[in-house]
C-alpha cells in the first residue's frame, strides 16, 4: 500500500490578477481538492496545499480549465512575475503591468512536456526536444525572480529581486525603469557562503528596451551562473563572484547597447495600502485592499472567508457580464493580501456588508504592525520548515502588540516578518522586526531594516524563544519611543541609534 502522499500546487498568475469567474473556479478546487483553503504567496501566486497523489491531475486539469497553468511557477526558470498590485490606478500602471505580462509570457519555457504529463496532449513526435532559445538545453543554474516596482510603493520589494524594474512615471506616463540586477533573501544557517543581497541599481532604460535587456541579464545568469556549487548558483553570488562591472557589460553588450544613468526614486514604504481608493481616472471605480492573514483564506477556526470571498466573486461576476463596464478583478499583492479592483461604485455597500458579514473587514481595526506582517507558509506543509511561521504569527503580534502598548507605540507601523527557515520566502531579511527559524521555538532574531525595501536587517540575537525575543525588544521600543526624531521608523532608529550596524553593501536607503 503506498504511503498517502500529499502535494502542493502553486500556480503561475503574471501580477496575481484573477477574474471573478476564474476566482469561483479556484475556490471550487480549493474546496474539491486541497486541505487548506486558498493560500496567497508572497509572489503573487496562489499555493492549494495538501493535494493528494491521486487527485493531482484532475486538480491541475481543473486549474486549467480556469485558463490558469501552474507552468514555471516553480523549477529553475524564470518563477511568478511579481507586479506593483494595482494597475487600475491609472493608465501608467496599467502600462506596468502589460509590460509585466508580456515578459513574463516571453521568458516562458517552450516545452510541450507540461501539458502532455497533466493534460494528457498527445506527445510530440521526433526527437522530443524543444528550442529553447533563453533557456537552452540545461535552463537556470537556479529558480529567477522578477518583480516590478511603481514609486512611491515598493509592495513587490524590488531590491529582493533577481531582475527589479521601478518604473520612472512622468506626468502620468510611464519613461521607463530604473534596472534592478542581484536581490535574493535566501541563504543557510552557519553557511557564510550564502546570505541574502539587496540588488544594484544599474541604469535607466526605456520601454521598449525592457524585453532585450531582462532577456540579456537571464541569459548572462544562464551562461555565468554556477552550477557546481547549487547554494551559491542565484544570480546574487554570479554577480559577486564575476564583478557587478563585468556583468553590466555583459548584459549591455548582449542587449544591444548601454544603459542610461539611472534616473533617481524615491519609495515611502514596503507594505500595502488597505482600505478603499478611487482610481485616479475613472470616479466611478474603485479599488480595496484586503488584510489577509499570512495569505491564507479558509473557513476554519471559527471564520468564514472563503465563504464571504465567493459572495463577493458571485457578486462582481454578475456586475461582470453588465455591458460598459470595466471588468472587476481580484488582485493579489506581493505582501500576501488581496486588492478586489475595479468595484462599481453602485456595488460598494453590498460589498462591504459582505466583508462584515465574514470578518473580512479586519483591515478597519488591526494595528499597522499587524497589517503589514508577513509570514512563510512553514508548518505543518512545508518540509523545510525549522520553526512556525504563518500559524505563530498571530500570536506573535499579539505579544509584541503588548509591549507597543507599554511604550506607547500602538500607532507605529513596525514591518514584521517570520520565517520558517532561512530560504527566506516571506523576504525577512527585509523586516524591521524579524524572526528566522532556528528549530520549533527557537528564531534567529534580525532587527534593523528599512521601512522601504531598501535596507537589509542583521542578526541581534541568535536561536532564542518568544520570552528571549521579547526580553530583547522591550528596552528597544521604550528607546525608541523615547528618542525617536518625528517621522522615524524603529528600524531606521535602530540604525542611528548604533544599536544595528548595516554596512554599506545592505544599504540602498
Ligand atoms: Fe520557505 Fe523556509 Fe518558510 Fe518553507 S520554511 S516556506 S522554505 S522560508
Amino acid at each position: 500500500l503506498e504511503p498517502a502522499y500529499s502535494f502542493m500546487i502553486r500556480t503561475r498568475t503574471p501580477g496575481g490578477v484573477v477574474s471573478p469567474e476564474q476566482w469561483l473556479k479556484l475556490d471550487r478546487i480549493a474546496t474539491t481538492f486541497a486541505e487548506r483553503g486558498l493560500r496567497i504567496t508572497t509572489r503573487q501566486a496562489f499555493q492549494f496545499h495538501g493535494v493528494i497523489k491521486t487527485e493531482l491531475k484532475p486538480t491541475m486539469q481543473a486549474i486549467n480549465a480556469a485558463l490558469i497553468d501552474t507552468l514555471a511557477a516553480c523549477g529553475d526558470v524564470n518563477r511568478n512575475v511579481a507586479v506593483a498590485a494595482n494597475p487600475h490606478q491609472s493608465r501608467a500602471h496599467a502600462r506596468v503591468h502589460a509590460q509585466a505580462a508580456a515578459l513574463s509570457e516571453h521568458l516562458l519555457p517552450n516545452t510541450r512536456a507540461y501539458y502532455e504529463i497533466w493534460l494528457d496532449e498527445e506527445k510530440v513526435s521526433g526527437s522530443g526536444e524543444e528550442a529553447e532559445p533563453i533557456y537552452g538545453a540545461g535552463y537556470l543554474p537556479r529558480k529567477f525572480k522578477i518583480g516590478f516596482a511603481i514609486p512611491p510603493y515598493n509592495d513587490v520589494d524590488v531590491f529582493a529581486q533577481d531582475l527589479g524594474f521601478i518604473a520612472i512615471i512622468d506626468d502620468g506616463e510611464l519613461r521607463g525603469y530604473d534596472v534592478t540586477v542581484g536581490g535574493g533573501m535566501g541563504a543557510t544557517h552557519g553557511d557564510q557562503e550564502t546570505y541574502p543581497r539587496l540588488g544594484n541599481v544599474i541604469g535607466f532604460i526605456p520601454p521598449e528596451r525592457l524585453t532585450a535587456v531582462a532577456e540579456a541579464v537571464v541569459t548572462t545568469q544562464r551562461d555565468w551562473g554556477n552550477r557546481v556549487v547549487r547554494k551559491r548558483a542565484r544570480l546574487k553570488y554570479t554577480i559577486d563572484d564575476r564583478g557587478l562591472e563585468a556583468f553590466q557589460a555583459e548584459v549591455e553588450r548582449r542587449a544591444g547597447g548601454a544603459l542610461e544613468p539611472a534616473r533617481g526614486f524615491r519609495f515611502v514604504h514596503n507594505g500595502d495600502r488597505f482600505g478603499w481608493v478611487q482610481s485616479d481616472d475613472d470616479a466611478t471605480r474603485w479599488h480595496l485592499t484586503l488584510r489577509i492573514v499570512a495569505g491564507r483564506i479558509w473557513d476554519r477556526d471559527g471564520l468564514s472567508h472563503l465563504t464571504g470571498l465567493r459572495h463577493i466573486a458571485q457578486l462582481l461576476h454578475e456586475a461582470d457580464a453588465a455591458p460598459g463596464t470595466v471588468a472587476p478583478e481580484f488582485r493579489m499583492t506581493a505582501n500576501q493580501n488581496l486588492v478586489i479592483a475595479n468595484v462599481p461604485a453602485a456595488l460598494r455597500a453590498r460589498v462591504d456588508a459582505l466583508l462584515e458579514h465574514h470578518g473580512l473587514d479586519t483591515h478597519a481595526r488591526a494595528t499597522p504592525s499587524r497589517l503589514n506582517a508577513i509570514a512563510c507558509v512553514a508548518l505543518p506543509t512545508c518540509g523545510l520548515a525549522m520553526a512556525e511561521a504563518e500559524r505563530y504569527l498571530p500570536e506573535f503580534i499579539t505579544r509584541l502588540e503588548g509591549l507597543l502598548d507599554r511604550h506607547g507605540l500602538r500607532e507605529q507601523p513596525i514591518n514584521v516578518r517570520l520565517s520558517g527557515c532561512p530560504n527566506g520566502c516571506s523576504r525577512p531579511y527585509l523586516g524591521e522586526i524579524a524572526l528566522v527559524g532556528k528549530a520549533p521555538g527557537r528564531y534567529n532574531l534580525m532587527l534593523g531594516a528599512d521601512h522601504r525595501g531598501q535596507r537589509l536587517n542583521r542578526l541581534h540575537r541568535e536561536n532564542v524563544d518568544e520570552a528571549a525575543i521579547l526580553a530583547a525588544l522591550d528596552p528597544l521600543l521604550a528607546d525608541y519611543a523615547a528618542q525617536r526624531t518625528a517621522g522615524e521608523y524603529f528600524g531606521d532608529y535602530l540604525v542611528r541609534a548604533g544599536v544595528i550596524a548595516v554596512p554599506a553593501k545592505d544599504d540602498r536607503t
